[in-house]
């Protein structure tokens, strides 16, 4: 039996990447997924659950998800269509899990956490010069404890001591 029946999507642009070319999407469920959670964490390659603040990330084919007892939030997508499609696939992949949870053993273990967005920022030069992308180093700094950015895109920041953080 499918766990979610029905849902409803928006795109957005992302808060701190205004005027980018790509959004997010976000998908209201109807349907409660918390049981579901635990299970997708043991399925899901790579997944990162949290437990206490029950969300769960996960990160495949260059998109990511963030799932949420009454949402998944999808990106980057470029246009609706593939935002539709992805959606679409995910909530399938849910479903399946859920259909053969009584094979699964679920998992509530969490990964090490992230760094503190002020921590990544101390290691940022505080200069705001956008050439990130980012309106200012604290967004970006916040954009990249999110994951939705890739490290990369500060020219100034080392990745030597990005890993000493994240390590
Ligand atoms: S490129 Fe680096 S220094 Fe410039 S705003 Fe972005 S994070 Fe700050």
């Amino acid at each position: 039996m499918n766990l979610i029946h029905s849902y409803d999507m928006k795109l957005e642009t992302p808060d701190c990447f205004p005027g980018t070319d790509w959004y997010r999407a976000v998908v209201n469920l109807k349907d409660d997924i918390t049981d579901a959670l635990p299970y997708l964490n043991a399925e899901l390659e790579g997944a990162d659950y949290d437990a206490q603040a029950k969300v769960l990330l996960w990160k495949a084919g260059g998109i990511k998800y963030a799932f949420r007892p009454d949402e998944i939030v999808i990106a980057p997508v470029q246009e609706r269509e593939e935002a539709r499609r992805t959606a679409g696939e995910i909530i399938q992949t849910v479903n399946d899990i859920w259909k053969r949870k009584d094979e699964i053993e679920p998992n509530y273990e969490s990964r090490k956490p992230p760094p503190k967005v002020l921590d990544i920022y101390r290691i940022l030069p505080k200069t705001n010069c956008k050439e990130c992308g980012s309106p200012s180093c604290m967004a970006f700094a916040a954009a990249l404890r999110n994951d939705t950015v890739k490290l990369t895109l500060c020219p100034y920041l080392s990745k030597q001591e990005y890993s000493e953080l994240t390590s």
